[in-house]
């Protein structure tokens, strides 16, 4: 049942849209896959960020059946700086990831969640002398990033005498406003191909597979077409001119996930189906018969977690400002909520309130005045301790997530089962001393 909810006089300076201001109705978030938020809040302290197992594995499953439906021989790499959380990372492993990896620290956590090293994919621009080594020891595949990568890679391989699995990287043109050209080698002016006929030569070094990655949170499925038209005129290329075939296509990350860009006001999102079908068609379109059809690779990471994982925060004030347009304190600020600064995060309610919504700025707990979670979100007459729930936040947050002025929060799992596994304690005094 609604409380009871003060009266209050607002100046409206537009037109009014109602007699009582703005209707809406947000559905109440008033669980997590039957678990009570206000009673999550209750027993693990506020603010907190709750995963969904349930999610992931929906997510990673209708991922897979969707490109399944398009394409025969497909094969997902968990991006770890998405969320490396181990039980997240352990889940989509369960459901048949492998691991993608830029760092030596991502590799290593990929190693303890149980993948052997030719199911991880080690990308990214830094790969120090060492980390190579390390990969090389692993059985790691090794998508290389520059010549100077490739020239020390290929010393090493020398050196410890061992065979070594490689792909490229290709940066090319494919339409989207900023072309990503620093990573990797470049298609239009032949490095990548250089690059690609060095490795063939090379005695220790194999070629297996070719990459992209070509950006983020991607609006459009066109560039993704260019992009597999490009990658598979490059290993038809190098299959024509250098005699060697390629096990697979990996096309990256970069689908966009449900959440609104503050740059964009009606945007649409491509459906999973839409960008599979524009870059499966290039690989069938292609000469590659039947069983020289290299597998697909795809390394998303935002639209598979971001839905997985919620925010729940609690009110510390709200009043008013001179005009009298509300203004709320929330407990969890931009520090916990680094992906706030381009997307307005839905934020709902997590139990039933009248349908009177107001225009409402959300401020987190910082003292500085760039801690905004919305300049404008409708929302009900939410009071002081009352429980809010910032929706879609599984993907960059948690791994990039600052420590500053309030200990960093705990983080709970509600598992398949029903019950709840702690993932983190909040961060104590003891453990923060810098
Ligand atoms: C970050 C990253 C991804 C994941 O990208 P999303 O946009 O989150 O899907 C995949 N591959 C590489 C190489 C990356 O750096």
């Amino acid at each position: 049942m609604a409380q009871y909810e003060r009266p209050s006089i607002k100046l409206v300076s537009s037109i009014l849209p109602s007699k009582g201001g703005q209707t809406c109705y947000k559905s109440p978030l008033t669980d997590i896959d039957g678990i009570s938020t206000n009673r999550l809040v209750k027993q693990y302290g506020s603010p907190l960020f709750a995963v969904s197992e349930k999610q992931i594995r929906e997510n990673i499953r209708e991922a897979k059946l969707v490109f399944n439906r398009f394409y025969p021989k497909i094969q997902f790499a968990w991006s770890y700086k998405t969320n490396y959380f181990d039980e997240v990372c352990k889940v989509f492993h369960q459901e048949g990831s492998i691991a993608e990896v830029v760092s030596s620290f991502e590799l290593e956590k990929a190693l303890r969640n149980g993948m052997p090293g030719n199911k991880i994919i080690f990308n990214g621009p830094n790969k120090k002398k060492e980390d190579l080594i390390y990969a090389i020891h692993k059985k790691v595949i090794i998508h290389i990033d520059s010549f100077d990568e490739l020239y020390l890679l290929e010393s090493l391989a020398e050196h410890l005498n061992v065979p070594v699995k490689t792909a490229i990287r290709l940066n090319m043109k494919t339409g989207t406003n900023n072309e990503w050209e620093r990573f990797g080698f470049n298609y239009e002016n032949n490095e990548a191909f250089s690059a690609a006929k060095r490795i063939i030569n090379s005695k220790h070094l194999k070629l297996i597979g070719i990459h992209c990655h070509i950006g983020t949170f991607i609006l459009s499925t066109n560039p993704y077409k260019v992009a597999a038209q490009k990658m598979v005129h490059f290993a038809l290329r190098i299959r024509k001119e250098l005699n060697s075939t390629i096990d697979y296509i990996d096309m990256g990350g970069g689908f966009a996930s449900q959440n609104t860009l503050k740059a964009y006001n009606n945007m649409s999102i491509p459906s999973l189906s839409n960008y599979a079908n524009s870059i499966t068609k290039e690989l069938f379109n292609s000469e590659f018969n039947e069983e020289e059809r290299p597998t697909l690779v795809l390394e998303t990471g935002r639209a598979l977690i971001d839905n997985a994982v919620t925010l729940l925060a609690s009110v510390i004030s709200s009043k008013r400002n001179r005009t009298g347009h509300r203004l709320l304190t929330i407990d969890a600020g931009v520090n916990l909520l680094y992906t706030s600064f381009w997307y307005n995060h839905e934020i709902v309610p997590t139990k039933p309130y009248t349908d009177f919504y107001e225009d409402t700025t959300v401020y987190g707990p910082l003292c500085m005045n760039i801690d905004v979670i919305r300049e404008s979100v409708l929302l009900p007459a939410v009071r002081k301790d009352d429980v809010v729930a910032i929706l879609n936040v599984g993907a960059y947050n948690m791994t990039q997530w600052m420590q500053f002025i309030n200990l960093r929060p705990t983080v709970v799992m509600i598992k398949d089962d029903g019950s709840i596994n702690l993932l983190k304690e909040k961060d104590s005094t003891d453990s923060v001393k810098y």
